[in-house]
């Protein structure tokens, strides 16, 4: 009996068209001798449906539409639980961040990738740095804040960062992906306009340090034992890279493996498993480095759920590492059965 991939894509998020990309190259490598795939498309209202098909080409996700099969369906009956797995290709708030995790936790489904600790913490990037931190990796100085904070004082907000921060920094939502909602900001006046667009995205904030630097990734798999691909780099042709550069442009070069000594690699690997660990992340991560001018390594992210369209920078890592495209999505619905196994 074949396995039954339930295929979770869409999704209410700003990475809702990435999301469908994604859902249609998957579609499209399963190994159809051992898995059945159910598509179940998350609209951007939060609805889901059961069925149905994605038309258009993958590479374009603009052109890509949903045609329904079902008016919608609850998330409580989807599942006939036996063979079956769960693949939540959704990215950002809503997908990424352990609410859908907690959800297939409840109706004891297997699913591939991160549990909720993972997914939440590594959702909201004030509690991933005080995790990392804690853990002893290396990174940029950072302040977070609520929004109460700002509205009750904005004077101290500031005060508080610029005692702590150098110009330039970077202001961030906490709890976002794709670049949506971040700027750069080089003296007072950018840093208030920067906060006031960031908190439009949420209520809590991030300001950190900026760097110069390389920007260097690395994929890791795996449950108890995670291994790490080679690296990769990513070279922007913006100021940083903005979410523009990620899904409009496309002339971001990535350059895979990235030219770093064999020391740098090592380290680099290193952190990223201590990462991975501190997190307790299964399943897949990205782990995202900065590599500065003196040789440098200081972790800037973790994306739970990367880009995974088959020019995405997770998947070619693991196709120069020795996996490629429909070998990585079997080992990664292994490795979710194996981990709920585990766990019953
Ligand atoms: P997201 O989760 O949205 O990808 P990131 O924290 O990775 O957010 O920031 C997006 C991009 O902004 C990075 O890839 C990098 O180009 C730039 N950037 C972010 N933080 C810094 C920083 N502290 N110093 C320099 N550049 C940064
Ligand atoms: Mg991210
Ligand atoms: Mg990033």
């Amino acid at each position: 009996m074949k396995t039954k991939i339930h295929l979770l894509f869409g999704g209410k998020s700003a990475e809702h068209k990435v999301s469908l990309q994604t859902a249609k190259a998957v579609m499209n490598a399963v190994d159809q001798t051992k898995y059945e795939v159910q598509p179940i498309y998350i609209d951007a209202t939060g609805t889901w449906h059961k069925g149905g098909l994605l038309e258009g080409k993958v590479d374009d996700a603009k052109l890509l539409e949903f045609k329904q099969a079902e008016q919608s369906v609850s998330p409580l009956t989807l599942t006939e639980k036996e063979n079956e797995v769960v693949f939540p290709l959704l990215h950002g708030p809503n997908g990424e961040d352990g609410t859908v995790q907690g959800l297939l936790e409840l109706l004891n489904l297997p699913y591939v990738g991160n549990g909720v600790l993972a997914s939440s913490a590594g959702m909201d990037k004030i509690a991933m740095k005080a995790i990392f931190a804690q853990a002893g990796l290396a990174q940029v100085g950072y302040v977070g804040f609520i929004r109460k904070e700002w509205e009750d004082n904005q004077q101290k907000v500031i005060s508080d960062i610029e005692e702590k921060l150098p110009y330039p920094c970077f202001v961030k939502p906490a709890n976002l992906g794709s670049s949506v909602g971040i700027n750069k900001a080089s003296d007072r006046n950018s840093l208030v306009e920067a906060i006031k667009e960031a908190l439009q995205y949420d209520r809590r904030i991030i300001v950190e340090e900026g760097v110069t630097a390389r920007e260097i990734e690395i994929g890791v798999i795996g449950n108890e034992e995670p291994e790490c691909s080679v690296v990769g780099e990513i070279v922007p042709k913006t100021e940083f890279y903005d979410y523009q550069s990620k899904y409009e442009d496309g002339d971001t070069a990535l350059i895979i493996p990235a030219d770093v000594s064999d020391n740098t690699y090592q380290k680099i690997q290193e952190m990223a498993v201590k990462a991975y660990k501190a997190l307790d992340c299964s399943g897949l991560a990205r782990m995202d480095f900065f590599l500065t001018e003196n040789n440098e390594i200081l972790i800037n992210e973790v994306n739970t759920m990367p880009g995974f369209t088959p020019v995405s920078m997770f998947p070619l890592l693991w196709a120069n590492s020795g996996l490629d495209y429909p070998a990585l999505i079997n080992k990664l619905v292994e490795l979710a059965l194996e981990r709920h196994e585990e766990k019953t």
